[in-house]
């Protein structure tokens, strides 16, 4: 049985498995030929296709070059050019030949995904951040040249060019919702689908906008067999395949993240002009805020970015969404901008303490970290009490 996102899916595998360069055996949104007339919502592959794989003109790749990170590449056929779990791999933008594009599929290896031809560049929201790669690319059957964009050159071209960034910023979101949609290019969780420790790291993964599929441990073949294959017990589970093939049994939510590279590794003693406590709306606007005026950011949430506006299904009074916008939309967005301008997001990641006794400003994280920072905004929300009505109260209420 397959899970995602928290509820039974009944797709067919082979419709997830599709090439998505070519045709997809997806139906139609709305087949009149099918007698029953059952609907079935197009993948965002199928609607926004160009958007997710623009091809930019020569003009455009000659006002990209301005900010690349280092000069073109070569690369010989079939070369890797990037590969899964990868810190830190740039962008590239096809100049010459081709870029084929894989990912992890399930627990049984790699699929291609498509091919990047010349005006088309790799990557997707984790390359602003320089976080692991969760695809990986390879040079095509003629080789191909490349110019490379690290994640502070990338950012650098979203905001110093307004129409290409848009195009790039846009692609880069929408790889990610795809991303999202197939969950089993990302984190297999296999375990009981019911079980408190799988639905709540699938709540985490989901919650960080990371695509993640639920094996059940007793009935799907592939996770049955992986489980009999490790040697794992009952009391190891969930067990966890991250798209760089690790694996990780039974870990805490700080575990995965770590191992996603969603948590960003922050020395002791680390510096910064701007540190947030609390990734809800508040926390990651002033992040948004700070860091586009360049100062050096960071975020700490001891749960997830969101905050309770995460766990919002329709926000109707947000300014600037007339028809309503989901909460993790919102979030999800307020995220992208707040990486776009470079700020880190730490999650999780508690804050225990904050220290004003001496001349700087410290913070400091479970596990010991302290952080210095010339200003600290605390964004942490509300906690609510249950009224506690007084004798005196409660008898004005019981007359
Ligand atoms: C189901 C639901 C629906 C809602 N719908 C609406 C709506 O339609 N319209 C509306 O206006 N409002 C709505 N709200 C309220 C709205 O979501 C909140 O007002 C808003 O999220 C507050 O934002 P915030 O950033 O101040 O705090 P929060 O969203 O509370 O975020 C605070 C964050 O700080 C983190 N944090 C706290 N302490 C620490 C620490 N020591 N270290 C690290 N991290 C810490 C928390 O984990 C949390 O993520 C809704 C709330 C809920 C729960």
């Amino acid at each position: 049985m397959l899970v995602r996102g928290g509820t039974v899916r009944a797709l067919a595998k082979s419709s997830r498995r599709a090439k998505l360069a070519g045709a997809s055996r997806r139906p139609a949104a709305s087949d009149n030929t099918n007698s029953s007339r059952i609907s079935v919502p197009m993948g965002i592959l199928e609607t926004r296709k160009d958007q997710i794989f623009p091809t930019l003109t020569a003009h455009q790749v000659d006002s990209a070059r301005r900010f690349a990170s280092g000069p073109e590449q070569r690369f010989a056929p079939g070369e890797a050019v990037f590969s899964i779990g990868a810190v830190g791999t740039p962008s590239w933008l096809v100049i010459e030949g081709e870029i084929e594009l894989t990912r992890r599929r399930g627990l049984s290896g790699e699929t291609s995904v498509t091919s990047y031809g010349v005006g088309q560049f790799s990557g997707e929201v984790n390359a602003l951040a320089g976080r692991p790669s969760i695809s990986a690319g390879r040079a095509g059957s003629d080789g191909c040249i490349a110019i490379p964009f690290d994640a502070p050159h990338l950012r650098a071209l979203m905001i110093g060019t307004a129409d290409l960034g848009e195009i790039v910023m846009r692609a880069l979101i929408l790889r990610r919702v795809e991303l999202i949609e197939d969950a089993e290019a990302g984190t297999i969780l296999v375990g009981a689908p019911s079980n408190p420790k799988v639905v709540r790291l699938q709540v985490f993964l989901t919650r960080a906008g990371y695509p993640n599929l639920v094996l059940d441990a007793t009935t799907d073949a592939e996770g049955k067999a992986l489980i009999e294959r490790l040697g794992i017990s009952a009391a190891e589970l969930p067990l966890i395949v991250c798209p760089d093939g690790t694996f990780l049994r039974d870990p805490t939510e700080l575990e995965l993240a770590t191992c996603l590279g969603i948590t960003p590794s922050i020395k002791d003693g680390a510096r910064f002009d701007v540190a947030i406590v609390g990734a809800g709306p508040a926390g990651l606007a002033a992040a948004v805020y700070a860091a586009s005026e360049g100062l050096s950011v960071v975020v700490f949430d001891g749960r997830n970015t969101g905050g309770q506006a995460g766990a919002s299904s329709r926000i109707e009074n947000y300014l600037g969404f007339p028809t309503g916008i989901s909460g993790r939309a919102l979030v999800g967005r307020a995220f992208n901008q707040a990486i776009k301008f470079g700020a880190e997001i730490a999650v999780p990641m508690h804050v225990d303490r904050l220290d004003c006794s001496g001349k700087e400003l410290t913070l400091e994280i479970a596990g010991g970290t302290r952080v210095i920072s010339k200003a600290i905004v605390i964004a942490s929300g509300a906690s609510y009490r249950r009224p506690c009505p007084s004798s005196e109260h409660s008898a004005q209420l019981a007359a």
